[in-house]
């Protein structure tokens, strides 16, 4: 397409819109995907066909969330459309579960998110993990690192703790803002999300986790015994081998989980 009528209408900043353009990137990150014609793919924000195209030449269908129709109108141009199941929806609203029942099989999720939602999309498919193989995404270099984040580290929190509770997570390339257009003011990584097959912590009730996390992580400043107060005393948190003057970084996933089954023990007999 010729380059004044794209950018009159493109880059979309509200949709977060940050083209890849380098061929190698690009096809570094599909042999990463390393998608197979069996499976059930769905990209999410195909954009401007950069990872769609060659996903295509692989498969037989690819089914795309997309939410900006220009970019759809772009997409029917393609000789590939053919192959396309096309959403024009947010992925944010998109029913991952009905599509796993369409299909019968595990999905597998790819795509260079838009940065400005990818935080609340990967919470959104925790909530489908269950039908997930696994996710394959771009991803701001900050969110990949709280992402794989170890405690004791800057980047260790709730998304950290609540992600490896579901995933194990690898990140696998390093790609710098000239890669995209327009360039972006930001690194990204390129990050792989592999649900756990065995679990290797155990909740009763994953809310219980998300309210611990999020009680002890809204002022990362304060000491447990503070953060905590509201849902355990100091006895507790030393009854359970948890020192209470540590702050919520130094305070290991599995410590995460004792905390929220004791909340959730302690509601139930009530
Ligand atoms: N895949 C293309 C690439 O790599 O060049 C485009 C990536 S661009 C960073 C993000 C894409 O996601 C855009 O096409 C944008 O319109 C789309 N998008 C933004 N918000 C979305 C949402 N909530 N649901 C679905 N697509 C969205």
């Amino acid at each position: 397409m010729n380059i004044k009528i794209l950018k009159k209408y493109f880059p979309l900043k509200r949709y977060g819109q940050n083209f890849l353009i380098n061929n190698s990137i690009i096809n570094n990150i599909i042999e990463k995907i390393n998608p197979n014609i069996e499976q059930t793919l769905v990209e999410i924000g195909p954009g401007l066909a950069a990872l769609t195209k060659p996903m295509c030449q692989i498969l037989e269908e690819l089914i795309v969330i997309e939410i900006d129709s220009n970019l759809l109108f772009l997409l029917k141009q393609e000789l590939f459309y053919s192959k396309l199941i096309v959403f024009f929806q947010d992925a944010l609203t998109f029913d991952y579960t009905k599509l796993f029942y369409k299909k019968n099989q595990l999905i597998r999720i790819f795509g260079n998110l838009p940065y400005n939602i990818s935080t609340s999309l990967i919470l959104f498919l925790f909530k489908h993990i269950a039908v997930i193989k696994d996710m394959n995404f771009m991803l701001q270099k900050e969110v990949a690192e709280r992402l794989t984040a170890s405690p004791g580290s800057k980047s260790y929190g709730r998304l950290s703790i609540i992600a490896q509770y579901y995933c194990s997570i690898k990140i696998l390339l390093n790609v710098t803002p000239e890669n995209f257009w327009p360039v972006p003011k930001v690194h990204s990584m390129f990050v792989n999300l592999t649900p756990h097959h065995h679990y290797p912590y155990f909740v009763y009730d994953v809310n219980f986790l998300s309210l611990v996390t999020n009680k002890a992580f809204q002022n990362r400043r304060k000491i447990l015994r503070h953060s905590l107060k509201d849902l355990f005393s100091e006895i507790i948190l030393i009854k359970l081998d948890i020192n209470p003057r540590l702050r919520a970084e130094n305070i290991s996933i599995f410590q995460y989980c004792q905390l929220a089954n004791y909340l959730y023990k302690k509601i139930l007999k009530k």
